[in-house]
């Protein structure tokens, strides 16, 4: 996959995307960032890319011409074929007004060949790049950043991990928090410690086993299986519960899970409000 992004801040990229996962992924081949200087596309001495807005009002917004010509120069598809699913490709403007993004949208952008990121800055984007040069506007949450840079950066790095092959074990992404796992039905058997299926992650803990008196729950350390399983689901559950009851009405719950809800809800959580 290949993830283009363009900026007037290209330096800005250095550093954030060269760690971890992103930076495994390309040094696997699996993947390909190219950042493009939107200045690098304007016609005059200040290379200016920014202007008044008509109408009057606060601020300046960044010009559509250097942006179109910016696309145009990179070899993407035609939007026509790019939006009727003709080629796996997609142009993102990173916008406040945007949908919600989420691990379902970077699973989706994790499946194309080609994705392009437009950061807009000061007040906003010409309106005629969101209606006629990006295929959907994407916001990574309901507050107003400087700049579609850092937005850019967190969409590859959440797409950039879910390629095949980028975490090198493929399991612990499908029990992550958000995750559903098609294998939802395994979700109490044996293969399955404790698939998210929608829900939070549940507790980790490592060494050492007791920390400054902090010991780690005697279940993680039971060695069996089935408890081990058990705890996990229960603390996923109760999580989700307390800070993100939202995701319950989407999460795979067996019957178990809804007996469990149904007694915490009951009788709450030992020291615990939910
Ligand atoms: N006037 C705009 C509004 O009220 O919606 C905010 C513009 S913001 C200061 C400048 C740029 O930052 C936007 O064009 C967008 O690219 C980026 N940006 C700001 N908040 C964002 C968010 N929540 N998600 C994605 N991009 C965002």
């Amino acid at each position: 996959m290949k993830a283009d992004i363009v900026t007037i801040f290209p330096d800005f990229f250095r550093g954030p995307l060269d760690y971890g996962i992103t930076r495994r992924a390309q040094e696997m081949g699996l993947a390909k960032i190219e950042v493009h200087d939107l200045r690098g596309f304007t016609h005059d001495r200040h290379r200016t890319v920014d202007d008044r807005p008509f109408g009057g009002g606060e601020g300046m917004v960044l010009k559509p011409e250097p942006l179109f010509e910016c696309l145009e120069s990179m070899g993407v598809a035609a939007r026509v074929d790019r939006l009727a699913g003709r080629v796996k490709q997609s142009v993102v403007l990173l916008s406040a007004q945007g949908q919600r993004f989420s691990q379902k949208v970077a699973a989706g952008l994790a499946l194309l060949d080609r994705v392009v990121l437009l950061c807009g800055r000061y007040e906003g984007v010409d309106e005629r790049v969101a209606d006629f040069l990006a295929d959907r506007e994407i916001s990574i949450g309901d507050y107003v950043l400087s700049g579609g840079e850092i937005a850019a950066a967190v969409i590859v790095e959440a797409m950039m991990r879910l390629l095949p092959g980028a975490l090198g074990n493929e399991a612990s992404a499908q029990q992550e928090s958000f995750t559903v796992d098609v294998k939802a039905k395994s979700l109490n058997g044996a293969d399955s410690t404790c698939g998210s299926n929608g829900l939070l992650d549940y507790p980790h803990y490592t060494r050492p086993a007791e920390f400054r008196g902090l010991a780690v729950p005697q279940a993680l350390m039971s060695g069996n299986h089935e408890e081990i399983r058990k705890w996990r689901r229960q603390r996923a559950l109760e999580k989700t519960l307390r800070n993100r009851p939202d995701l319950l009405k989407g999460a795979a719950l067996s019957e178990e899970d809804q007996q469990y809800l149904a007694g915490i809800r009951r009788v709450g959580i030992e020291g615990q409000e939910i």
